[in-house]
């Protein structure tokens, strides 16, 4: 196996995991992963999951040339390209159009760290204000966010759903789940009728301590 059939490889699992964890349906959604050689596998456009197979992800440079694929890369790859461009830790992007995720970025409520599972994806999760799905305003408009905040391992995107990156696949792939459970965490004790808790600053310190966290402590 050469490098672009293990990279191929490992995206279709990470992409199957998504599916097993009811993250992604359909062909909505889509993944990639950045290759040592600095080009790109990400899933191809139109395809549904269920008909998915290793071969048909796409190699493309960091400008969405396609390098190797007998299908066109994901219509939302300028998301994943715009991301890779301003953060050098990333090599790993899923966007998930996930029921909790879209639901809170139609209200445009951010995710606040009220549990451990949005704290590691950096929450507050924000809501990157709305662009039509596929363009590259989509793109360059999440880019900003993950560029302005290094910590930030998920974003909101409204009313279209949600975006998470990882040093690798299975971290992106965790960053997901941790947002979208995050979501329906919230929404769930929202129904109380009472306030949810929000860790404090205090609180998240400890947590960045506890696990040796690199990140800054709360002033
Ligand atoms: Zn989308």
């Amino acid at each position: 196996m050469n490098l672009y059939s293990i990279c191929k490889q490992q995206v279709y699992e990470t992409t199957m995991k998504l599916v097993d964890a009811d993250l992604i349906r359909l062909s909505y959604g889509n993944i990639s992963m950045r290759l040592p050689d600095g080009n790109i596998a990400i899933t191809p456009t139109s395809i549904p999951y269920d008909r998915l197979e290793p071969k048909d992800i796409v190699i493309t440079d960091l400008d969405g040339k396609k390098i190797e694929g007998h299908f066109n890369p994901s219509s939302e790859r300028a998301l994943h390209y715009e991301i890779y461009k301003v953060r050098s830790d990333v090599n790993a992007v899923v966007h998930t159009h996930s029921r909790y995720a879209i639901a809170f970025s139609s209200v445009c409520m951010e995710l606040p760290v009220i549990c451990i599972e949005l704290f590691f994806a950096g929450a507050p999760i924000p809501v990157a204000p709305y662009q039509c799905p596929g363009t590259a305003e989509v793109g360059t408009s999440a880019a900003a966010y993950f560029k302005k905040r290094p910590d930030l391992k998920g974003l909101l995107l409204q009313n279209h759903g949600q975006v998470a990156v990882g040093n690798d696949l299975n971290e992106a792939y965790q960053m997901a789940y941790n947002v979208e459970i995050g979501a329906e965490i919230y929404h769930f004790a929202l129904q109380t009728g009472k306030t949810p808790n929000i860790l404090t600053e205090e609180q998240v310190a400890d947590i960045i301590r506890q696990y040796r966290l690199p990140r800054a402590l709360p002033k």
